[in-house]
């Protein structure tokens, strides 16, 4: 049987690291280096890889819109010479880039697996290699053929997963949605909700990836005696989207008008105000609780159980393809990409 060809995406994080006097830092090349010497790589049970860097590569922190294109550009260049991609990316924005490539690569057909590491293939006890042979393996196998995100043991919905560790080697989780698969001593495809993704989303022959453009989005977290006046110039005159982390169900305090008055504003001036909850589990519903039904009456649309990560994204997308106002509104509360349970 031929081999599959999957293509190595490198953009920076710690997986490729180097030590410098300022601490870890990424430096061109040093990646290839450590990859020609990982056995399992070369093994006959691999499949075939090439990789490309990018320039500059970058400590994750700094990824902006700009990097989330020129990843989309690489896999559409790509896209008929390979069965898969590894993206290699550092850990702090994973979740929030794997989310965005899962709107950009509209009828995405071939495993994206975007990957990385807590600590740097150069050092001792580094995962980075057992995460890249994973996703490897993953991307080959081709059964998930959606953007994820493969980290330890868990194979995650790309726009599912949250950073949840800062220092565990289980960084990720996703606590709305079952893991696409779990790497154990066997990988174990979980086939009903990788199934469910492909019969509500595919619906384009063709892979087009979407080019992302600059974007005004807030996130604003509620918190006892939040001031939401303090926000009203930004929220009202600025903002293109505002992602509002919320109590529980979509709950806010209602003690004071100032807020469903500034919404109703921001809303009828254009800002997309979406819902989201600061839990890290569960649904927003707008409305449950008188109070927050002061957020129904204006004019903010309800995130469901999407992560923040997943709302700040898919904005950023929705707003790039510049649709009307209500259409964005009614998208955002639309599963596009497996995002949100209905
Ligand atoms: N600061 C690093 C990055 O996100 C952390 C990591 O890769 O784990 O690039």
């Amino acid at each position: 049987m031929e081999k599959k060809k999957i293509l190595i995406i490198h953009t920076g994080g710690t997986i490729g690291m180097v030590r410098t006097a300022n601490g870890f830092a990424p430096k061109a090349g040093a990646i290839i280096e450590e990859l020609q010497q990982i056995r399992d790589l070369n093994s006959p049970y691999m499949p075939e890889w090439d990789i490309i860097e990018f320039d500059p590569l970058l400590d994750s922190t700094n990824v902006r819109y700009e990097q989330w294109n020129s990843i989309a550009d690489a896999i559409a260049l790509y896209y008929d010479k390979y069965d898969g991609f590894v993206v290699l990316h550092g850990t702090d924005t994973l979740a929030y880039s794997a989310s965005a490539l899962s709107f950009m690569l509209e009828g995405l057909d071939k495993p994206v697996v975007f990957t990385g590491a807590q600590i740097p293939l150069c050092e001792l006890r580094s995962d980075g290699r057992d995460n890249l042979i994973t996703s490897m393996m993953i991307a080959a196998d081709g059964v998930i053929r959606e953007v994820s995100l493969c980290f330890g043991d868990a194979i995650l919905r790309g726009n599912r997963a949250i950073k949840y560790s800062a220092d565990g080697m289980v960084a990720f989780t996703s606590p709305n949605y079952n893991m696409l698969a779990d790497a154990g001593i066997s990988i174990e495809y979980n086939h009903a909700c990788i199934n469910d993704y492909v019969k509500s989303t595919l619906h384009s022959d063709s892979l087009n990836a979407v080019r992302l453009k600059k974007s005004r989005i807030a996130v604003i977290k509620v918190f006892p005696g939040i001031q939401f006046e303090i926000f009203e110039p930004i929220m009202c005159e600025t903002l293109d989207g505002l992602v509002l982390e919320t109590f529980g169900k979509g709950n806010i305090p209602d003690y004071d008008p100032a807020l469903s008055r500034i919404i109703s504003e921001a809303s009828r001036c254009g800002t997309i105000v979406v819902v989201c909850t600061q839990c890290p589990a569960g649904t927003v519903s707008l409305g449950a609780y008188e109070a927050g039904s002061a957020l129904v009456r204006s004019g903010a649309v309800s995130g469901g159980n999407m992560t923040t990560e997943a709302a700040i994204t898919k904005l950023t997308y929705l707003l790039s393809k510049d649709l009307p106002k209500d259409e964005i509104r009614r998208l955002m509360q639309t599963d596009l990409r497996g995002e949100l349970t209905k």
